[in-house]
């Protein structure tokens, strides 16, 4: 059973999506086995996208994060990190494919409404970034 993050973004929870992302989660079958709500220091962001520190957009980035609460969930089911990322669309809402998340609430590039682990890697950074083993419900 794999396990992946998603972020409902600033954005998403400012347009009242907390609802809609999760309503298309587990229409699909994806179980949640840990959610919270919170809103990310700039350090906490930076170390969350260390990968893309060297990148034009992380600046920016971190403070879009930064700039509103979150919502955190660890998604799981068989083949969660693919699924979860098929469901959101790609990183340009533009590019992405209709009726996936972004596509149909992206207001940007970077305004993209939700965050999903692109790797089984990443998935256990990210995870253990947000949350402890006492937080994941089996
Ligand atoms: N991003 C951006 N400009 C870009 C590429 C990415 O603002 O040219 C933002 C966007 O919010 C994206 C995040 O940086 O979701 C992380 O980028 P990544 O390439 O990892 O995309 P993702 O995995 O989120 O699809
Ligand atoms: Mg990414």
């Amino acid at each position: 059973m794999e396990q992946t993050l998603s972020i409902i973004k600033p954005d998403g929870v400012n347009q009242g999506l907390i609802g809609e992302v999760i309503k298309r989660f587990e229409a699909k079958g994806i179980r949640i086995a840990a959610m919270k709500m919170l809103q990310m220091t700039k350090k906490q962001a930076q170390g969350f996208y260390a990968v893309h520190r060297e990148r034009p957009f992380f600046e920016s980035l971190t403070d879009f994060m930064t700039s509103g609460p979150v919502v955190a969930m660890v998604l799981e089911g068989e083949n969660v990190i693919e699924k979860n990322r098929s469901l959101m669309g790609a990183t340009n809402y533009k590019e992405a494919e209709e009726g996936t998340i972004r596509r149909d609430f992206a207001t940007d590039i970077e305004k993209n409404v939700v965050h999903g682990s692109d790797s089984p890697e990443t998935a256990a950074f990210e995870i253990s970034y947000f949350f402890n083993q006492f937080e994941l419900v089996s």
